[in-house]
């Protein structure tokens, strides 16, 4: 395996693991597989170490992770608030898991903030801002959980790393990269997950259950979303859908039950970007893919103020969500300089229905 940690950062880290008594471990809004199993994950392995750890959450994860060992001890901010309250103020360590800024963490942002305990970053999102005491950040990474694994290898403590740590782990790595087939160019990758199933993980029953089981709601509203809400812009290489918060409830909308949808457009032939616009009860969700390096981050931050990684970004835009799809396609000739080199010509014809 590639080193790449700084030595003495980690055993800076490990010090104040030893000294710590109470520990807080946290991740963004709306967490997902990556943010729950990099905390739960160092949660299990404190644990064995004796240490007194809780998972602290701005609000909700989705059910699918309802299966990751240690769920059900997890503090949702937005349930409990006084006792999430409660552990911040106590904790003399807070363990900040994959976001890169404090207000990822929404509504919590003010207990990170305000807390007199030392922090510690770990994370693998583009330019993270210094606001915690010790900063492991590496966007090239596939995941939080791969990072969080190759710390605890370097503190020398996989032997103390349990099934419930590492399935933790694994499921991070599985749902970042989509089961391994994005973001693990590096061999090191299956380095890891070889130790990780060493350990004794059931990688098909995560796959299965963190990655690819969903509602018959979730299921027919990315069917609908595909047949009768997908405009596709061949001479920009890039596809928009739109869904309307009762096109949302029409098929028993759940949070997390839209996750996958703005991926599909990018698997046609010639698409090379692909925008999720969803009608939130108080704003636009915008969530955006991308191939080939072209930059939905830029288009997020200069459209709608928000941010991500090159080819897989989102925002929030406050206002109609006709208004968003408005100025998303009217700055399409703008990024068209981006799609150098795409002279493949897409793959689409209109499909009128058959009278
Ligand atoms: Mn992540």
């Amino acid at each position: 395996m590639d080193k790449i940690l700084d030595t003495r950062k980690v055993d800076k880290f490990g010090k104040l693991l030893e000294s710590a008594s109470s520990i807080v471990l946290t991740c963004h809004v709306r967490p997902d597989g990556d943010a729950i199993g990099s905390t739960l994950g160092w949660k299990h392995l404190l644990e064995r170490l004796g240490k007194s750890v809780t998972v602290v959450v701005p609000d909700n994860a989705p059910r699918s992770l309802l299966f990751l060992p240690g769920f059900d001890g997890i503090a949702v901010l937005t349930r409990h608030e006084e006792y999430c309250e409660k552990l911040f103020r106590e904790a003399d360590l807070i363990i900040c898991c994959d976001f890169n800024q404090p207000s990822r963490l929404d509504r919590m942002q003010g207990l990170l903030e305000t807390s007199s305990a030392t922090k510690v970053l770990i994370d693998h999102h583009v330019e993270p801002s210094p606001f915690a005491d010790i900063i492991f950040s590496f966007p090239d990474m596939s995941s939080t959980c791969e990072l969080s694994f190759r710390i605890m290898a370097e503190l020398g403590l996989y032997s103390e790393m349990n099934i419930e740590a590492a399935s933790c782990l694994l499921t991070g790595m599985i749902t970042d990269t989509k089961n391994f087939t994005v973001n693990c160019k590096s061999p090191d990758i299956y380095e890891i997950l070889q130790r990780l199933l060493e350990k004794g993980c059931d990688k098909n029953r995560i796959v299965r259950l963190a990655l690819l089981e969903k509602s018959y709601g979730a299921l027919m509203l990315e069917a609908y979303a595909l047949s009768s809400k997908m405009e596709v812009f061949p001479e920009f290489h890039g596809s928009v859908i739109c869904l309307d918060k009762w096109e949302c409830e029409r098929f028993h909308y759940e949070k997390g039950d839209t996750e996958g949808i703005v991926n599909r457009p990018t698997e046609i032939r010639g698409v090379t970007f692909s925008f999720f616009l969803r009608e939130d009860s108080d704003c636009v969700k915008v969530s955006a893919r991308s191939i080939m390096d072209f930059p939905v981050n830029l288009m997020c931050k200069e459209l709608f103020g928000g941010g991500g990684h090159v080819m897989a970004a989102g925002a929030e835009y406050h206002g109609s969500l006709q208004d968003c799809r408005r100025i998303l396609v009217e700055s399409f000739p703008k990024y068209a300089a981006f799609l150098k080199g795409r002279t493949e010509k897409l793959d689409y014809f209109d499909a009128k229905p058959v009278k």
